[in-house]
């Protein structure tokens, strides 16, 4: 059971909630942060990461002595990472998805197999839970495939797995929510909130995936957020109130159900809920 916790707009308590949902779990659980731009779950988790390792894409390196600059890469690469100067092609490695089909069509087999390294995908434990992460590289700015490796490798694993996926409605949040079970979007009661909140529910609707929302700091603001919920029959799992001990928490990386452990049952409530 693979359960994403997302939301449209940055800032909405995301990871407090992936984080409470692990800690409230009471069987296998992994934590996977996909937020890889930056990953946060480890202040708050404090894991033992035991395992790195470099993720890297596959870009095309021109070999001079063989190119002819015939112009095939250069026809086919949708993403204008290859040209041709004059009768040598010339690879924007920073701007190559790595699809793979330059090499494909190059009739001089002049591309040679390089590496962009895009950041390093860790992992390790964190008391009961497993734990990974994804950070990106600093300059870079292709994370999708690098949350793409963290979600599948976490899919892996055995039990429950908790996607902490980053902010935003773009290629990032696809490549975390992707084949989850479960979405839950974590949004809160203000005019960005509710904005940010319908651009994903537009997404998870475009998916079909299923989804459901928990509205944080739910007492402050003007309760649109909720309404429209009820209005668009979304369901509403969970309501965390604003306080001011919770916010001390966050600041000092206590989880939120450490610093209101009165919550933990509606989690594990909420799980099982979820859960087959
Ligand atoms: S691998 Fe794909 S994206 Fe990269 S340069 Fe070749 S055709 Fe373009
Ligand atoms: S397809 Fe191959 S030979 Fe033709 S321009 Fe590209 S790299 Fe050079």
């Amino acid at each position: 059971m693979k359960i994403a916790i997302a939301s449209g707009k940055g800032g909405t308590g995301k990871t407090t909630i992936a984080v409470s949902l692990a800690l409230a779990a009471d069987g296998p659980v992994h934590y996977a942060d996909c937020d890889v731009e930056e990953p946060n779950g480890h202040i708050f988790l404090k894991p033992t990461l035991n395992q790195c390792r470099e993720f890297a894409l596959t870009v095309p390196e021109v070999v001079e002595a063989q190119c002819t600059g015939c112009g095939e890469c250069r026809e086919l690469c949708r993403f204008n990472a290859i040209t041709v100067f004059g009768s040598m092609a010339m690879a924007f490695t920073e701007l190559c998805h790595s699809c793979g089909g330059c090499f494909l069509v190059c009739p001089e087999d002049a591309l040679n197999k390089g590496k962009r390294l895009l950041g390093l995908l860790e992992s390790g434990q964190a008391g009961n839970i497993g734990f990974s992460q994804g950070t990106l590289r600093i300059g870079e700015a292709m994370a999708a495939p690098l949350i793409a490796a963290v979600r599948e490798e976490a899919a892996q694993k055995q039990g429950l797995v908790i996607l902490d996926a980053p902010p935003g409605t773009s290629c990032p949040l696809i490549a975390a929510i992707t084949g989850a079970d479960y979405t839950l979007l974590v949004s809160e009661e203000t005019p960005f909130g509710l904005h940010d909140l319908q651009l994903a529910v537009g997404v998870l609707r475009k998916l079909e995936q299923p989804f459901g929302v928990i509205i944080n700091r739910a007492d402050l603001g003007d309760g649109r957020t909720g309404q429209w919920c009820r209005e668009e029959n979304i369901p509403v799992h969970l309501e965390i109130p604003f306080e001011r001990k919770i916010a001390e928490g966050y600041a000092a990386g206590i989880p939120l159900v450490h610093c209101r452990p009165d919550l933990l049952p509606a989690f594990s409530t909420l799980l099982k809920e979820l859960t087959p």
